[in-house]
């Protein structure tokens, strides 16, 4: 067995181990596809009797590599890379759940995750029901039903910044016999483990600070092995064979371990086509080996920052749950004791206009539908990522009109204090 490395020493070398005389890096096999000597060896590949590429729709080593890193970040048994975070999730959910299915969703979660739920899966049939990121045991039982096959919910949720108690979300599914799914984007594993925690499938859009340099749009979805496909009988497309995919039963064939994800790769990657290029794959393991040491960095900023801004006559309210006295304070504390994440938010005096003015005078900050980067942003989520919901659903989802997503980057944070103090003069 594999020595087990602390996390620092996963983010630099975890997944890739080169052989004598083989590259340092990650080699990118920029290949579509693979040769073989006979069509029997090509055939057993088809028929998952034996490992290997033979299409990289469906898998390629480079991807593979990389999220063998963020398997062993997370502490998972199996992972695969995904085009987005869109796709991660969406695969992660659609993996489990057909037409007249259910899902029990926290609703404060990513303005796209909750469009993909809300409007698109359930054009496919399947019911969402949202519950608050704060709900009690009662509120949560109230929501399962018998058809409900997944939990759904975000470490930190964005915007929102709420913190979700993740030993109740995973109790409850688990008591229901259905797995918990958990988006860790914010926090990575480097703040939060969530399989330690309970967590059962744990999903990345690794566009944020996985690349962490804002240079590739990807996703990835990890499995912790541990959860039991079998035991409820409610979980057929894991634990019966697959006619779709000569007959394989998936439980059977790879166990806990491996069931997931080969069946997401064998069906819905070959189906959807979700794939990350290797090129992007190898800029996100690229980023992997700092992401120890920006998180760092990004955390420090941001409590210095929002402890100024909770100083500042012309801020309204400010969230960061390290904050001493937020809501998430202590469950941040229990969940995500090195910081939670660089993304901080608050209202500016004004209002709305307020909020739109301020950012358009920040001169280090930049408005972008982005976050969780090297480089400072900031947007206006009522006005942008959530512009689909009524003002109700923004609420139900912790966004209010006059937000400020500001997500603070790893530069000199003097100089961010100082844009920001010379942007809320102009205010
Ligand atoms: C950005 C984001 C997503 C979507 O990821 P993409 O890579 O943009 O598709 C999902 N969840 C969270 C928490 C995000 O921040």
């Amino acid at each position: 067995m594999k020595k087990q490395t602390r996390i620092e020493t996963t983010c630099v070398q975890g997944g890739y181990t080169p052989g004598n005389g083989e590259p340092r890096q990650i080699p990118i096999v920029q290949s579509t596809t693979f040769k073989y000597n006979t069509s029997e060896d090509m055939g057993k590949l088809f028929d998952l009797e034996a490992s290997g590429y033979f299409y990289s729709r469906l898998q390629n080593p480079t991807c593979d590599t990389v999220a063998a890193r963020i398997c062993a970040l997370e502490g998972g048994s199996a992972a695969m890379l995904t085009s987005s975070g869109q796709a991660a999730n969406f695969f992660a959910v659609f993996n489990i759940a057909s037409a007249g299915d259910h899902i029990v969703s926290s609703s404060a979660i990513y303005g796209g995750t909750y469009n993909l739920f809300a409007v698109t899966m359930k054009r496919m049939g399947i019911d969402f029901t949202f519950v608050s990121p704060d709900a009690t045991r009662e509120e949560l039982e109230a929501a399962m039903r018998p058809n409900t096959k997944a939990v759904f919910g975000e470490t930190i949720a964005n915007p929102a910044l709420s913190v979700l108690d993740i030993e109740l979300f995973a109790s409850v599914a688990h008591e229901h016999g259905v797995p918990f799914i958990i988006d860790n984007t914010f926090a990575t594993p480097i703040n939060c483990r969530p399989i330690e925690w309970g967590a059962d499938i744990v999903t990345h859009s690794t566009t944020k600070y996985m690349d962490g340099h804002g240079s590739a749009v990807g996703g990835c979805i990890v499995d912790s092995g541990k959860f039991d496909w079998a035991a409820s009988g409610k979980f057929p497309g894991l634990c019966t064979p697959d006619e779709s995919y000569h007959g394989v039963n998936y439980i059977e064939r790879f166990g806990k371990e491996g069931a997931f994800i080969t069946k997401a790769t064998a069906q819905l990657m070959r189906d959807f086509g979700c794939t990350q290029s290797p090129q992007s794959a190898f800029l996100l393991g690229l980023g992997l080996e700092s992401l120890h040491l920006r998180m760092k960095r990004h955390c420090e900023n941001a409590l210095a920052i929002a402890r100024h801004l909770a100083k500042h006559p012309k801020i309204a309210w400010v969230r960061y749950p390290d904050l001493e006295g937020d809501k998430y304070y202590e469950l941040a504390k229990k969940y995500l004791p090195n910081g939670s994440s660089g993304v901080v938010s608050f209202g500016v005096c004004g209002g709305r206009a307020g909020a739109e003015r301020f950012m358009k005078c920040l001169k280090l900050g930049a408005i972008e539908t982005h976050v969780a980067d090297a480089r400072t942003c900031c947007l206006h989520p009522a006005s942008a990522t959530h512009r689909q919901m009524n003002d109700e659903e923004l609420i139900a989802a912790g966004v209010l009109p006059d937000l400020v997503r500001y997500s603070c980057g790893i530069e000199n944070v003097d100089d961010l204090i100082e844009d920001i103090d010379e942007a809320l003069a102009e205010v």
